[in-house]
This record gives C-alpha cells, structure tokens and sequence, in this order.
C-alpha cells in the first residue's frame, strides 16, 4: 500500500514511521518539514502534571501515550541507528506563593485517581532533589514518571531517516475521484496519488478537506544555555507562580528550555511581555537562570481544538486526518501515529480511544444520536 502523508512536523513523520515498519510505502510532503509547531515544542511527557479538572477522555489518551514512549524512541533507535534526546528526569511540579500550593495540592488526588504518580513533597525535600530551587518556595510534588524529550531530536532523526521519500512542496489540493480522496496537488502543479492520504498539517487546512474545528494558541518559548560545568537543574521544573504556569526542561547539553505563553491574539512573532512575564516568573523559582546565556526565542501556534484532543478519524475511503494535537502533540505522537495507521490499514484498534479524538465528536447540537443526520465531516466538505 503507498500511502501519501501531508505534513512532516512530528505527527506526519511518527506516522510515516510507524506505516514504514509495518510494511507500507510512504511519501511524505511538506515545504518545511519540522518547523511548524513541533519546532517550538518543549517535549515535556507529563500526563500527571498536565492533569486539570475537566479534560474527559484526554487523561487517559496521555497516560497511554506516555506508557508507550520507552517502545517508541527504541524502535526508532533500531529503524534509524539514532537514538532520540529522551531523558527519564521526572517533574517537579513548584509553588511559589501559598495559594499557589492549594491549587498545586488541591489537583494530588485527582491526579492519583487516574493512576498517575504525584507525590507531595515539603519545599525542603524538593530543594535537596533541586537545590537551585529558591529558598522560599512555598511547596511541591513530584511527578514521577512525567519525563520528556527533544521534539527537536525527533522530527531531525526521521527527516534524516526519510530525506529521499519527502517531497518539498505545498499541497495545494485534495483530488477526489468516484467520492473518495485519491490525490492531491502541489504548488508546483505536480499531482501525487496514493492508495490512502493522511492529513496531519497540524494547524493548517487544505483545499478540498473538511473545515475543522482547530484554532491558534501561540506560545512564546525560550532557550538558553546553562553554566558550563553544573547542570543549573536537573528535573523538569513546572511552577505556579501567581497562579500563572512556567516551566524549564534542562536538555543533556546543559541548555534550558523555559517555556511557554499561551495566548490567542493571532500575532504570530514573539511577544516581549509574554516573555518577560515568563523569565521573571521562572527566576522567581530558579534564581540563577539571570547566570545564563539566551540560545533562541521562538513562538509558534499550538493547533488548538476545542476539547484539548487531537482530530484523527476517517473522512472517506481514501483520505485519514491527524491534527488537532493541541497542547500535547510530543507527548500523544506514540498513540496517534499508531492509531492513524490503524485507520489508514483498516486495522483493529482501541474503539473507545477512536471515539475520544474522532473529528464527527463536534456535530451540531442535538444531533448525536440521530443516524440520518449528516456527520461533522460530511457537513463541513
Ligand atoms: C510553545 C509550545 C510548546 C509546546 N510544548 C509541548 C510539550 O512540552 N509537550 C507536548 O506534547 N506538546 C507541546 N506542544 C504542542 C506540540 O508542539 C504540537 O501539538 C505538535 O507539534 C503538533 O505536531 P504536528 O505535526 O501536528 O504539527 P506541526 O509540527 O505544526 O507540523 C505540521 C506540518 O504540516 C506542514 N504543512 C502545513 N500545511 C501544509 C500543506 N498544505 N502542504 C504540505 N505541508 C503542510 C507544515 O509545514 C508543518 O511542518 C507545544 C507547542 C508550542 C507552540
């Protein structure tokens, strides 16, 4: 089967891997492969500390996206010869004020009733994992198996891995033929035809697909190197501060990658306050990031859905969509890439996993139950 996937930034080249492995023939397209969201992204895979009231089926879609990371970079290791940047660190999740610990202490036992690890820890005990931590932090807990990776490392290694299947270019359009996707087009006129086409452009939309229900949050996130002979840290640190989140993933090579606004201004370049608010809430935690050197700032669009889930599903006999990764596509490229290759093979998957992140979950009100009522998907082409 040649199965041709638009978008290569994290989900389209997951994707490619895991059709690759299972025997498929891939051709990826895209002008910038790696440079849309997946650019930016932190990496972290914290489906604890990521945990708020309200997220529906997301927890457990994180929960079994996390569980499946170890697999996931070992098999790209053993396709590719190169190992991905991920690093089993856990989290420390800070507060920096006292109503901040309430809100941090208040989300432990939902946390625990999902069966995610989160432990609350004196300030105490956190300065002696983190001794960079400021001496008046008013609490923690520890995320244990929250660990994260280079985003970076990834979307590099299986761009490397696929160079010669990658096609730089726009798709302009979606060719159908007898009701069924069967094509699409690129910006130099060039027709590419494969026996299925995956849709994983993240924000963007294509001519010919159907509208989604995807917006852009921009993050504005920052890196900088660290001193040279200490590691500053060592965790991933997620804080509170003022009731406002910040966090800082310390890479292998000393660097931090202090993170991320969130903010839906359509303004795709870099907003100053948004950085600074982050710095000084992020020194407010760790106060010897002043001792670094700024390596990047960068600001990207999460594709934002309404419900925080992605939009995977089927929308005729040869078209499958994957986007719609939200806040959390690192963290779900293992469970989405296998599912969409499922969809893409007609293969057995986990049906009330497909529900939780099928794209016909936003028909019209009052709708749902009524089988002659066109679906999402077929209203929106
Ligand atoms: C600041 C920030 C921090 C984040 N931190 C985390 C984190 O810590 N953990 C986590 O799990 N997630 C995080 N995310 C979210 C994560 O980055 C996204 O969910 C994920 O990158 C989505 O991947 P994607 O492949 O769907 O989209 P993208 O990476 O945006 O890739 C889409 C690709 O499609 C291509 N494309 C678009 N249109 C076309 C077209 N017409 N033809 C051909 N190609 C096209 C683009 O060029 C692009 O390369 C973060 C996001 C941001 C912005």
């Amino acid at each position: 089967m040649h199965v041709v996937i638009v978008g290569a930034g994290i989900i389209g080249l997951a994707t490619a891997f895991e059709l690759d492995t299972r025997g498929c023939e891939v051709t990826l397209i895209d002008p910038g492969s790696g440079h849309g969201a997946s650019r930016a992204a932190a990496g972290m895979l914290a489906p604890a500390a990521e945990t708020t009231w309200g997220q529906g089926a997301l927890h457990e879609l994180l929960g079994t996206s996390n569980e499946r990371y170890p697999q996931f970079v070992q098999r790209i290791e053993e396709h590719t010869g190169r190992r991905p940047d991920y690093i089993r660190n856990s989290t420390l999740v800070v507060a920096a004020e006292p109503a901040d610990r309430e809100a941090l202490h208040d989300l432990v036992q939902l946390q625990n009733s999902l069966g995610f690890s989160a432990q609350v820890l004196l300030p105490s005990a956190a300065r002696r994992l983190e001794p960079a931590l400021a001496s008046n932090i008013s609490g923690a807990v520890l995320c244990a198996d929250d660990h994260q990776i280079d985003p970076r490392s990834v979307t590099a290694i299986l761009a490397g891995y696929f160079a010669d299947r990658i096609i730089a270019e726009e798709v302009e359009e979606l060719i159908f033929s007898n009701g069924a996707t069967r094509a699409v087009k690129t910006s130099s006129g060039r027709i590419v035809e494969g026996d299925q086409i995956v849709l994983a452009t993240g924000l963007q939309q294509v001519h010919g697909a159907p509208a989604l229900p995807l917006r852009p949050v921009y993050g504005d996130i920052l890196r900088m190197q660290g001193p040279d002979r200490f590691p500053l840290i060592s965790h991933t640190i997620r804080g509170i501060v003022h009731r406002e989140p910040v966090y800082l993933v310390p890479r292998r090579d000393g660097s931090i990658v202090l993170g991320a606004s969130s903010r839906e201004d359509e303004n795709p370049a870099v907003n100053i306050g948004q950085m600074h608010k982050l710095l000084d809430n992020a020194k407010r935690l760790v106060p010897g990031i002043v001792d670094c050197s700024l390596n990047e700032v960068i600001a990207r669009a999460r594709p934002g859905t309404p419900d925080d889930r992605p939009l995977i599903g089927r929308v005729d006999e040869g078209l499958v969509l994957s986007t719609g990764y939200s806040r959390h596509g690192v963290l779900l490229a293992p469970f989405g890439s296998a599912l969409t290759a499922d969809l893409v093979q007609n293969a057995d998957h986990n049906a009330a996993h497909a529900r939780a992140v099928d794209p016909a979950r936003f028909t019209a009100p009052g709708t749902e139950n009524e089988p002659s009522t066109p679906t999402f998907l077929e209203m929106h082409r």
